[in-house]
């Protein structure tokens, strides 16, 4: 077996995972800010946590994953101005920013949900967090890397951080001309940031705010990962993750206020960044895709995949086809062709579920050392789906040793193999409680690795006439011939 390697961002190298403290991990994933439905790009950051978390447990690692909900102080531009993302939107619906923020947040938990991504171990929102982020922005204060702008905030002083530009590589001469657009009056240097906002008075009155020692104001939007990280998971942690578009920003800037407010070299020890999705069809110029972004009008969310008939699960079907570093392409027909791909593999999981007896592990393990090497192997999804697909086709290896790698595979690919999705089943359902507690036994069975009695329940159904049907949301059942 292989070491485990990772490509960290900030050294541009991939290098041997060893995690702070012996056997566990922590990784702080930024999450949504919740104005709007998030899109398909969004939910590729997320997947590919989600899997980044699915292997270190596999590994035998205890995972603690932190994913934050941004819902104050997302500004619509970088430098600190424009309107603030949830006000904007609260203004917009005639409701409260707390009204928009659940609403939002609900949807983003139900897509992870409708992709099998595992339950984060806490899920943080920045608007609990208030006292946590001043307390934060008092310690910087205290050591000299703020200065007040009158009227305006409180801003970091990024010449007083001289690994500023380390995280991202920047070129800060290169990227002051690009900030200097727009640039707020009264900054020390272009790239200074806002760590704490004052709030306008009078008929501009925000619909968040809260006092500080600074006047009565919301948090930058940074200042929340740097203090959350630190609530759940310490001053330092192992592994941060997010998609690429937040490193040269949001990052560098996390990374700005932790190092200098806790006195930690290096806050993270892996920067772990994915590439964008890029959207492929009409309207597209020659040399390729564009980023994928909200502010583009056509995006794509997962209700749009689940309204036109694919199967969530066929998107994270999808997400496992491309490196995480790699962008990838997202077409009507890469989805359409994901879900065929996905169903086509689904009837050959079916089918194994069907076989009984006890497999041969020395006969797997070859395979099951080549899944997990790739994965070892940064995080190399496409590879392992090869040797997924090599075990789901062979004919040399026995039926049963292929229905047990496809079950040990899928506990860290989460494509619910097995488990017949159909969203068709769903309607119209009859019901009946008796039937509907034998499911739950079955998959109490199920989850405690108890096939025998699993494969009973399922079999004493259908001698009812009863058909299970597993789908996304959970199995459900009908009767043969519905
Ligand atoms: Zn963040």
């Amino acid at each position: 077996m292989s070491q485990i390697e990772f490509y960290d961002t900030r050294s541009r190298s991939q290098r041997p995972f060893v995690p702070l403290s012996p056997g566990k991990v922590g990784i702080y994933s930024c999450g949504p800010t919740v104005y709007a439905e998030q899109h398909v790009g969004n939910l590729r950051s997320r997947l590919f946590s989600d899997l980044l978390k699915r292997f270190l447990i596999s590994e035998g690692f205890e995972v603690t994953h932190v994913i934050n909900i941004t819902d104050v102080g997302h500004l619509v531009s970088d430098a600190d101005e424009g309107e603030d993302k949830m006000e904007a939107a609260a203004r917009k619906a005639e409701q409260s920013a707390s009204e928009i923020a659940d609403h939002y947040t609900e949807l983003w938990r139900q897509d992870g949900e409708a992709v099998n991504c595992l339950v984060p171990e806490h899920n943080p929102k920045a608007t609990d967090h208030i006292p946590d982020q001043i307390e934060l922005a008092e310690k910087l204060e205290t050591e000299g890397y703020l200065y007040s702008i009158p009227d305006d905030g409180l801003y970091f002083d990024t010449s007083r951080f001289p690994s500023y530009a380390e995280l991202a590589g920047l070129d800060l001469d290169g990227q002051s001309e690009g900030i200097r657009i727009g640039v707020t009056e009264g900054k020390r240097n272009p790239a200074d940031f806002a760590v704490w906002k004052i709030a306008k008075k009078g008929e501009d009155k925000r619909l968040q705010e809260w006092d500080s020692p600074w006047g009565v104001g919301f948090p930058g939007w940074h200042l929340e990962c740097s203090a959350m990280s630190v609530r759940y998971l310490g001053e330092r942690f192992d592994i941060h993750t997010g998609g690429i578009d937040l490193a040269t920003v949001h990052h560098t800037n996390e990374v700005a206020q932790s190092e200098c407010g806790y006195g930690v070299h290096p806050w993270v020890g892996f920067w772990m960044h994915n590439e964008f999705l890029t959207l492929e069809g009409p309207g597209e110029d020659d040399d390729g895709g564009e980023k994928m972004s909200k502010s583009k009008g056509d995006v794509k969310t997962l209700s749009d995949l689940i309204d036109r008939g694919i199967d969530p699960m066929a998107f994270r079907y999808y997400f496992l086809q491309a490196h995480y570093r790699s962008q990838h392409a997202f077409s009507d027909k890469a989805i359409q062709d994901a879900a065929k791909g996905y169903k086509r593999l689904q009837r050959i999981a079916m089918a194994l579920e069907e076989v009984e007896g006890e497999g041969d592990p020395e006969a797997q393990a070859p395979f099951a050392e080549r899944f997990r090497d790739a994965l070892a192997d940064d995080l190399n999804a496409p590879e392992a789906s090869a040797v997924l697909w090599k075990v789901a086709r062979s004919d040399e290896l026995a039926a049963v040793d292929r229905r047990d790698l496809l079950r040990r595979f899928d506990v860290v690919l989460g494509l619910r193999l097995g488990e017949a999705s159909s969203a068709a089943a769903d309607e119209e359902r009859e019901q009946d409680p008796r039937i509907d507690d034998l499911l739950a036994e079955r998959q109490a069975a199920r989850a405690a690795k108890d096939w025998a009695k699993a494969d009973q329940i399922r079999d004493d159904l259908k001698a009812e006439g009863i058909e299970i049907v597993d789908s996304s949301e959970g199995p459900r059942w009908r009767r043969s011939g519905d």
